[in-house]
């Protein structure tokens, strides 16, 4: 994420703080200049051209922090939430704070990364739309459909989450980390099944997509993943079918992305000079810095930060997930 600071006093600020911690300032973000900028005591904010923001309606509801084009409207990312939990429903809507908050990270980065979004409104059938459920009452299985993701929102709780990331033995698991798998399900619809040689492509890399899903799930979950999945595969889920090797490999893009980003802001790495490959990318930045990361991570008696190791054929699929940006000019920025 981008280091950002108070226009009032020049105090750092961050992208989730409504308020400056220093001044006092109202703060919230600007999608369109992807910005933390400051706001008048009614929550509003004007921008360069003149034009008047205001503070998301969902401020309170689930601590959005951005701005909305209209007095009393919701903000672009809470516009993309279909359902959520019923105003009975407490828990539900405790949970739905965290999943929103990560909603907002993905869709700041997906805009960094020039990855489009198309939203329900503009494509009823296909476009980007969450259905972000409690599970208080009924089951909810994550998963995507034609543009639509359904999160189970007790996903934000961390002992339930523990517990689901030791039984199916994951080393990672984390509600953005469910956001940016998902949302990778809908680019390759968009994106990849749009256009013949990129299908193409993606079957070479990632496998015939058109084998039946659901005889694909059975036999990993009765069989498990093959012994050498870790030199094909970034993760043992990956290997079940190309459309979750695909949506796996678009998660890491964006892990990888977003933390070399924030290590480049922080001044932990050096600023990217200029075009190159995702591969080069990985190897002289992301892999030094990761190393260091798990190390810190150790130095404070926790489990490594990217617990993953990349493949030269993994690299390969995130060679791909990054040729699919409008503006890869920058690569891994
Ligand atoms: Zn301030
Ligand atoms: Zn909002
Ligand atoms: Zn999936």
């Amino acid at each position: 994420m981008k280091k950002q600071s108070c226009s009032v006093c020049g105090s750092a600020v961050y992208f989730d703080n409504s308020t400056c911690l220093h001044c006092g300032t109202g703060l919230a973000y600007l999608r369109p200049s992807r910005a933390i900028v400051a706001t008048d005591s009614q929550g509003r904010h004007t921008d360069a051209s003149g034009t008047s923001w205001h503070r998301c309606a969902n401020a309170s509801l689930s601590g959005c922090n951005w701005l909305a084009a209209e007095s009393g409207g919701q903000c672009f990312s809470c516009d993309l939430t279909r359902t959520r939990p019923n105003d009975n429903d407490a828990k539900g809507l405790s949970q739905f704070h965290a999943a929103e908050q990560a909603k907002r990270h993905l869709v700041a980065e997906l805009d960094e990364l020039g990855l489009p979004i198309v939203t329900r409104a503009e494509d009823p059938d296909g476009g980007l739309a969450f259905d972000l459920l409690s599970s208080v009452k009924e089951k909810v299985l994550i998963g995507h459909a034609n543009g639509l993701i359904t999160i189970n929102l007790a996903e934000s709780d961390d002992a339930y989450r523990e517990r689901m990331r030791a039984q199916l033995d994951e080393p990672y698991r984390t509600m953005l980390g469910h956001f940016r798998h998902e949302v990778g399900h809908y680019f390759e619809t968009v994106l990849v099944f749009s256009d013949d040689s990129r299908t193409r492509e993606a079957r070479r890399l990632f496998g015939d997509d058109t084998k039946d899903y659901q005889a694909e799930i059975d036999r990993h979950y009765s069989e498990g993943a093959p012994a050498d999945w870790n030199e094909r595969f970034i993760s043992k889920y990956a290997t079940m079918h190309p459309y979750e090797d695909f949506a796996e490999s678009f998660a890491h893009y964006l892990h990888i992305c977003d933390t070399l980003d924030t290590a480049r802001e922080f001044g932990l790495i050096a600023s990217a000079p200029g075009r190159r490959s995702f591969r080069e990318v990985v190897e002289n930045e992301w892999l030094p810095l990761a190393i260091a990361l798990n190390q810190v991570n150790r130095s404070m008696g926790k489990e490594d930060l990217y617990p993953f190791i990349l493949s030269p054929v993994v690299i390969d699929k995130l060679e791909f997930v990054h040729g699919l940006r409008t503006e890869s000019a920058t690569a891994g920025g």
